[in-house]
């Protein structure tokens, strides 16, 4: 079978393509590479041994989409493009929700046009929004408190609306949790431009002598060393998820929701601690202020997806550190 992977030259979408190939699955990418580089395609072959097809192009892009199902059976769609950073969607909430929305919408009258109905979703633990206690499950309220979070909620209740009005329709909404770690390859991972606004990246740039030290966003909330407590997994394990998720919606129809974490919640401190042993390197920290809109605690309820995807978290925290920390090294050697 053909899967379409929009956004797949991404972190999540390439680690995702990489398990695509290797069990057998034709791979078509889509992305305009506003936030991947274009020698991920290339990479991903030389971890599998097979190129992927890539197109470049914006997946709001009618016309071109549109040529992209014309000339590939696209048998399922795993939907990663959007945009991502939470602050930046504060100040420039427009373009992230013309960005989102269209790709979805564009996405969705395409894959109509040419008979397609089978998608898979990247949705966000960010729906869960600011009300809701830990752990969560999938059929609590949603909500969001920043412009990134609501084009999640939207997507999730376009994608509610499109299976109503289209019974055969398959939607899988995977809310990722705390994707961190990078392929053992040291060849795919989380490289943002410029300054990391997530932990694990910034952690492993202050280790690598890049950035002189993290600040820690507060050590004063209620949880058992202070600092916030997050669902890490490994990104190659969320990856995983995505193939038994194409595999549910080959037997299901409708738009359900699955937490994708480990439903451990692990602290910053924790995660500081567990990079610096499994490494042996340093990584100097100040206690900071707290940041803006942090919740204490986020970790999901992961028992929907063990029991209908098949599907659990198996890294551990250690080979989360140790794969970021052999990804970042990696990059360095090569520049
Ligand atoms: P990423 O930025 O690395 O990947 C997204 C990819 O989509 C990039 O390659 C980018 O170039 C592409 N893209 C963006 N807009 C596009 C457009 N209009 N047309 C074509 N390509 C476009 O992000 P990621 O971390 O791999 O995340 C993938 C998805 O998962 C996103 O939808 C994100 O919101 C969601 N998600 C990520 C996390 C996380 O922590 N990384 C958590 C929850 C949900
Ligand atoms: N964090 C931190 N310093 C940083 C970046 C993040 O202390 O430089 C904390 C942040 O407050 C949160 C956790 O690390 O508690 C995870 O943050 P990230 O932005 O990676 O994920 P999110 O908050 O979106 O779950």
């Amino acid at each position: 079978m053909t899967i379409l992977v929009t956004g797949g030259a991404g972190y999540i979408g390439s680690h995702t393509c990489v398990e695509l190939l290797q069990k057998g699955y034709e791979v078509v990418i889509a992305d305009n590479f506003v936030n991947s580089s274009m020698d991920v395609p290339e990479r991903i072959a030389r971890i599998t041994g097979k190129m992927p097809k890539v197109f470049e192009l914006d997946v709001a892009d009618s016309h071109a989409l549109d040529l992209v199902f014309a000339e590939n059976h696209i048998g399922a769609v795993i939907h990663f493009a959007g945009l991502k950073a939470v602050g930046e969607s504060c100040q420039i909430p427009l373009r992230y929700y013309r960005n989102n929305l269209d790709t979805t919408l564009t996405l969705l009258e395409t894959m109509e046009r040419h008979g397609c109905k089978k998608l898979v979703f990247s949705s966000s633990a960010t729906v869960y929004g600011p009300k809701n206690e830990c752990p969560y499950t999938e059929d609590m309220p949603t909500s969001a408190t920043n412009p990134y979070g609501w084009t999640k909620v939207m997507i999730e209740q376009i994608l509610r609306d499109y299976c109503a009005a289209n019974p055969e329709f398959s939607a899988v909404l995977l809310r990722y949790f705390n994707p961190i770690g990078a392929h053992e390859s040291g060849l795919l991972g989380d490289d943002p431009n410029g300054i990391p606004n997530n932990l694990m990246p910034y952690v492993a740039r202050v280790a690598a002598g890049q950035l002189p030290r993290l600040t820690v966003f507060g050590d004063d909330y209620p949880t058992r060393d202070g600092s916030c407590l997050r669902d890490y997994l490994h990104v190659v394990d969320l990856a995983k998820g995505h193939l038994s998720a194409l595999e549910y919606a080959a037997s299901h129809t409708g738009a359900e929701a699955f937490n994708l974490g480990t439903g451990e919640g692990i602290s910053v401190l924790e995660l500081v601690h567990s990079f610096q042993e499994v490494n042996g390197v340093p990584v100097p920290f100040v206690i900071g202020g707290r940041r803006d809109g942090d919740l204490a605690e986020v970790y999901a309820n992961p028992s929907r997806a063990r029991e209908e995807l098949h599907w659990t978290a198996e890294k551990t925290l250690d080979d989360m550190c140790r794969d970021s920390w052999h990804f970042i090294q990696t990059r360095k050697a090569e520049r």
